[in-house]
């Protein structure tokens, strides 16, 4: 279809917290919709009610929020397609369906699960179709008066899809290529139960996509086997000629590479699989997000957006508006993604040190809180400046750069095992003096006037600089020295030497 509006959706079925995979799927529909000027929708598929758990639509739509992926039509935006929620639509569904029972293109089945039971034990690799559906208890074997009776008495029925055996069935997936199966391998799937009134996934997914006028489908490799019934759903309505083109995704992989990643790799090796902390529920369990593990979103879209594409070359930092540019379903992998967690700490690194220091300053400033910090925010810019590159999370800047804000109270015994030697206190009460001297505390001339210090006395610069060091921070480490005397400033410098020569002397 030439000249068709780009439109896809995302399609969650609100059964719990969003996978990362499912987070992924929708980044691909995103970036494919904006870079085609086209439309993103957001529809829930919650026509499952065994499966429905409460919170976790509002958890899908917080999700997208936080990630800054934005919808054009759906649940939480509105549009002129809604309702966008299934278990809203029951009646459009219920006219689909009459729409294939009268074409004879569908049947009514009362087979209860018992008898169903029984004929997989009495039949070989039972399956409801062609096969045996004339052996069964429907509208196909019962009369008229019959179907109608037990309808009328309050009988729970199914409606199955009649499928015609021998058929071959073509799929052309844009990854994927063409796929062909025979229909003789499907079986006369349930398309709509009476007990609840709703349609299952097949119907409502595909009456939802032709109404919604969706023109690409674009999922996860594990709704590949779905396509065919549903090319064949399309046909039953003679919808062909506006079925929306088909690309189903690879799979995110293991770290490890071997199998399908799932929460207990996350939990095993310390990553979040889902988008936010996620409580359910039912178990009460909490389960780690990347937000709440200090993960910035946009790090979090350009390390999925790798998972199974890439630009044709080997660059890898890139904004949601680069991605939206580059991104195309013909460089999508066909094979599954290592989920390479270790990438994503990677890009996060990457995406505070390209973030303006003010923005990081901003997220820090909770953390100070935390520990009981106050400081201006020109010193917490200032210090995310020196010390961000040292990071990969924001909150780790606490245990790099804590010193700047709070004095040491106690000194690592085995730097000063190493570093405070015999003349230590004696060397540093004389740099006091020195330190006191000076009007410019300035990083250049603080650091001029003691090298000269050092020189005219003879001094060897590494042990003077090392018990300075231990004397302001409490430990080895740290930025450049005079980096650290500037920012504390020449009171709190002084103050805090006199304390380690009291202590450690
Ligand atoms: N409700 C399905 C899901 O949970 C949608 C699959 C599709 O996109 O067709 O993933």
């Amino acid at each position: 279809m030439t000249n068709r509006r780009v439109r896809v959706r995302f399609a969650p079925s609100p059964t719990g917290a969003l996978h990362i995979g499912g987070v992924r799927t929708a980044l691909y529909n995103y970036l494919f919709a904006r870079q085609n000027d086209g439309d993103f929708l957001l529809r829930i598929e919650d026509t499952d009610s065994n499966r429905f758990v409460p919170g976790a639509e509002e958890y899908i739509v917080e999700s997208f929020k936080w990630l800054g992926l934005s919808f054009d039509e759906g649940v939480g935006v509105g549009g002129k397609n809604g309702p966008y929620r299934q278990s809203e639509r029951r009646d459009i569904y219920k006219q689909y369906v009459n729409i294939l029972l009268e074409s004879n293109k569908a049947y009514i089945a009362f087979d209860t699960p018992e008898e169903l039971e029984k004929k997989r034990t009495e039949i070989a690799n039972f399956q409801y179709d062609a096969s045996t559906r004339m052996k069964m208890r429907n509208s196909l074997t019962l009369s008229k008066e019959d179907v109608s009776a037990l309808i009328a008495s309050g009988t729970n029925y199914v409606v199955r899809f009649k499928i015609e055996p021998g058929e071959e069935i073509h799929v052309n997936d844009l990854i994927r290529g063409e796929v062909v199966i025979n229909s003789s391998i499907l079986d006369d799937k349930v398309l709509y139960k009476s007990a609840d009134e709703l349609p299952t996934y097949h119907l409502a997914n595909i009456v939802d996509d032709h109404l919604m006028d969706i023109s690409h489908v674009i999922r996860g490799e594990e709704w590949l086997p779905s396509a065919p019934l549903h090319v064949l759903l399309y046909r039953a309505f003679g919808w062909e000629n506006t079925m929306p083109a088909f690309a189903h995704l690879p799979l995110l992989l293991k770290p490890e590479g071997n199998g399908k990643l799932s929460k207990r790799d996350g939990d095993r090796l310390g990553f979040p699989v889902f988008p936010l902390e996620w409580h359910d529920p039912k178990s009460g369990e909490v389960s780690s997000g990347y937000r709440e593990s200090g993960y910035l979103p946009e790090a979090v879209v350009n390390f999925l957006a790798l998972l199974g594409w890439n630009p044709g070359n080997d660059q890898e930092l890139m904004s949601l508006e680069e991605l939206t540019r580059l991104f195309s379903l013909e460089h999508c992998s066909k094979s599954g993604a290592k989920f390479d967690y270790k990438k994503g700490i990677w890009f996060n690194h990457e995406y505070i040190l390209m973030k303006p220091d003010e923005e990081i300053a901003k997220l820090f400033v909770p953390v100070l809180e935390e520990h009981g910090v106050d400081a201006p925010f020109d010193k917490v810019i200032t210090v995310v400046g020196m010390m961000k590159n040292r990071v990969s999370f924001v909150r780790e800047l606490w245990d790099a750069a804590s010193f700047f804000f709070v004095a040491p109270l106690a000194y690592d015994e085995k730097t000063v095992q190493k570093r405070w030697k015999e003349d230590s206190s004696q060397c540093m009460t004389e740099l006091m003096q020195v330190l006191a001297g000076i009007d410019d505390f300035g990083i250049e001339n603080q650091e001029k006037i003691v090298m000269d210090w050092i020189a005219s006395k003879g001094y060897h610069t590494g042990n003077i600089m090392n018990a300075f060091r231990l004397t302001l921070v409490g430990e080895g480490k740290g930025p450049h020295m005079f980096d650290i005397s500037w920012l504390l400033g020449k009171e709190e410098t002084l103050s805090r030497m006199q304390r380690a020569i009291e202590i450690l002397k």
